[in-house]
């Protein structure tokens, strides 16, 4: 079962060196095994793909799904019949459990969502060992000789900034690795006061530090300001997308390289940015069809309404021919920094840092902060946190149908108000939305809506993500 990492990190590279043709050659092998095993150990997709030729190596054959169709059928959908949500529910929610092995074998974490509906998924070893192979190749591209060298003298110290407290991706894999690596790795809260970030940053003084992307922005202020003094060889940024000058912004005030990559928990080793900005798809393990909103596809250097992914590592928990949500552009040409994987720029991921007042100056709100606040309530299916004036929060949820109304309401409020405590912002006010939560223009939706430039927080979004990415 468990493959090898040593031996994907060697066809990583020998796949990628060999090109376009090596690489659609594993996909297209890649696909048809998962497409065989998702029919012989999921009944539903022995279901679902009763009608289809008996071998598939084009996804393009297969029907779309989406989380909500999975998550209804949870236990039907996993390849193992010893998964199951109840299970897997108990685990994902207990914070203690965080990172805690599954069954004795899976990894198990919740959708950093970007579409307010919980996702529950279930990893297997070889996919961890694919997520492993990929950052290899990613850092190996990064890293020169030299930097790997100032690495090593820092004893490969890694801090990383994120949200905590929720079974997200980043804090399952952090758990892990700290119990691995120990005190060289700092995993830090972006729940903490910032003066407090600071300190601890200037304390452990990183070689490598991993922060969401919004964060790494306010980092970057600090280190500007002089009050934040580290020196860190590469900043792997995670989760959001930033305006294209910030990436260069954050690189020159650390003197450091600046890399992000573009994840989902529904298949963690998607992609990783190039120095020329642009995501290169790890496409020889995920098959990747940017399509328009019937599901058509839409040709290289134009926007697409969705991207539909085929997670070709996962065993337990197949993800086929899946409806990220997410918009993208392909380079139309080959990408100047060499590498064959397909180049992508993604829409709708956007960092919604929020700006409030406060005596003395701002203060300024990553989105995940108070998005995972709200995530970890049970009872929330949908959800929608609107800056709506200076100082006060509108929070909207769709609540689940058996779900006690006055109870997740309670919940929620409580979870934001401690983070904006955490923050000094015991002044902000919440307000119960009357409506449900709202979708942009494009469709797209946004968990978190800062104020906008002239007053309300502004629900006709399509146009300013424009501007990020
Ligand atoms: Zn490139």
């Amino acid at each position: 079962m468990t493959e090898h990492v040593v031996r994907l990190v060697w066809d990583a590279w020998r796949t990628r060196k060999s090109g376009v043709g090596a690489i659609a050659q594993r996909q297209r092998a890649r696909l048809a095994d998962m497409v065989a095993h998702a029919r012989a150990s999921s009944p539903y997709y022995r279901e679902l793909y009763g009608d289809l030729p008996d071998r598939v190596e084009n996804p393009r054959q297969l029907p779309v799904t989406d989380k909500k169709m999975l998550m209804e059928r949870f236990d039907e959908w996993c390849t193992d019949r010893a998964v199951t949500l109840k299970a897997a529910e108990a685990l994902v929610d207990d914070p203690n459990r965080i990172g805690e092995w599954f069954l004795g074998k899976y990894t198990v974490m919740t959708t950093s969502g970007t579409t307010g509906r919980r996702g529950i998924f279930v990893v297997d070893d070889r996919t961890m060992a694919v997520v492993t192979a990929m950052m290899l190749r990613w850092i190996g591209d990064w890293l020169s000789a030299g930097d790997v060298l100032k690495v090593t003298a820092r004893r490969g110290r890694m801090a990383m900034v994120m949200a905590t407290g929720g079974h997200f991706a980043s804090a399952v894999a952090a758990a892990r690795l700290k119990k691995r690596r120990g005190k060289r790795v700092e995993v830090l809260s972006a729940h903490m006061p910032m003066a407090e970030l600071v300190a601890r940053l200037n304390r452990f003084q990183p070689a490598l530090l991993a922060p969401y992307a919004s964060m790494a922005a306010m980092l970057a202020d600090e280190q500007e300001a002089d009050r934040l003094d580290i020196h860190p060889v590469l900043l792997a940024l995670s989760a959001e997308g930033l305006p294209q000058q910030e990436y260069a912004r954050i690189a020159r005030v650390f003197n450091a390289k600046v890399g992000n990559s573009y994840a989902a928990s529904e298949c963690m080793f998607m992609s990783a940015m190039c120095g020329e900005g642009w995501l290169h798809v790890n496409a020889d393990w995920v098959a990747f069809e940017p399509v328009d909103a019937d599901y058509r596809p839409v040709p290289p250097g134009e926007q697409s309404h969705t991207v539909l992914i085929s997670n070709l590592a996962n065993r337990v928990q197949p993800i086929l021919r899946y409806d990220l949500g997410d918009s993208v552009l392909q380079r139309p040409d080959p990408c100047p920094c060499g590498n064959p994987l397909p180049a992508i720029r993604v829409h709708g991921r956007s960092a919604d840092v929020l700006t409030f007042r406060m005596a003395g100056g701002e203060v300024r709100l990553p989105p995940l902060a108070l998005s995972q606040a709200i995530e970890s309530v049970r009872g929330v299916t949908l959800f929608q946190i609107a800056q709506s004036e200076p100082d006060g929060l509108e929070l909207r949820l769709q609540i689940a149908p058996g779900a006690n109304a006055d109870t997740v309401w309670r919940e929620a409020e409580a979870g934001l108000r401690k983070v904006l405590a955490e923050h000094g912002l015991e002044h902000v006010a919440i307000k119960r939305g009357g409506e449900a939560p709202e979708q942009g223009r494009g469709g797209k939706f946004r968990e978190v809506i800062p104020l906008a430039p002239g007053g309300g927080s502004s629900i006709d979004e399509g146009k300013d993500s424009e501007e990020e990415r």
